[in-house]
């Protein structure tokens, strides 16, 4: 464990740990795990060394890379949609989540989860698996529309 005296009371040591943090994407915190820094045993006063920032900077890298593989966008679920020729309250209705979720979810009023996204991104790209849904449901699925597959999405 590295220590070295507190440059910021003066007084106690800082200790070097690990800590988590939330990060904003989109309209969800995502947790970023397993980040460095040290910290004042007296004042609670951090910092950072070089190699704890580039560490920092490849773990949040690494993190967001993730979110935006299990993240969906609104262009993503429309074409999910069109190419199935589903209304919103239809899809909503087959991947059997709340009626107006399709609607929430393309106007952003709330956040595809994490198992849904990877759900419904199995759907678009796995063929067969939206037709599996559909039989499992007891839903009549439209036919397909033919189109290129909806875009993978990424994040700002
Ligand atoms: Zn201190």
């Amino acid at each position: 464990m590295t220590s070295m005296k507190c440059p910021f009371c003066e007084d106690g040591q800082m200790v070097e740990q690990p800590y988590d943090t939330f990060v904003r994407s989109g309209r969800r915190n995502i947790q970023i795990e397993g980040l460095q820094h040290f910290l004042c045993d007296r004042c609670d006063q951090s910092l950072t060394n070089r190699r704890q920032t580039a560490h920092n900077r490849s773990v949040m890298q690494a993190a967001q890379d993730r979110d935006v593989i299990t993240s969906v966008d609104a262009a993503f679920l429309q074409a999910l949609r069109a190419r199935h020729d589903l209304t919103q309250r239809a899809a909503s209705r087959l991947f059997g989540a709340g009626e107006s979720s399709f609607a929430k979810w393309e106007s952003a009023q709330s956040a595809v989860s994490t198992p849904t996204a990877l759900l419904l991104r199995c759907a678009a790209e796995v063929p067969g698996v939206i037709e599996h849904i559909a039989a499992l449901r007891g839903e009549a699925l439209p036919p397909t529309v033919e189109e290129a597959p909806p875009a993978v999405v990424h994040l700002a």
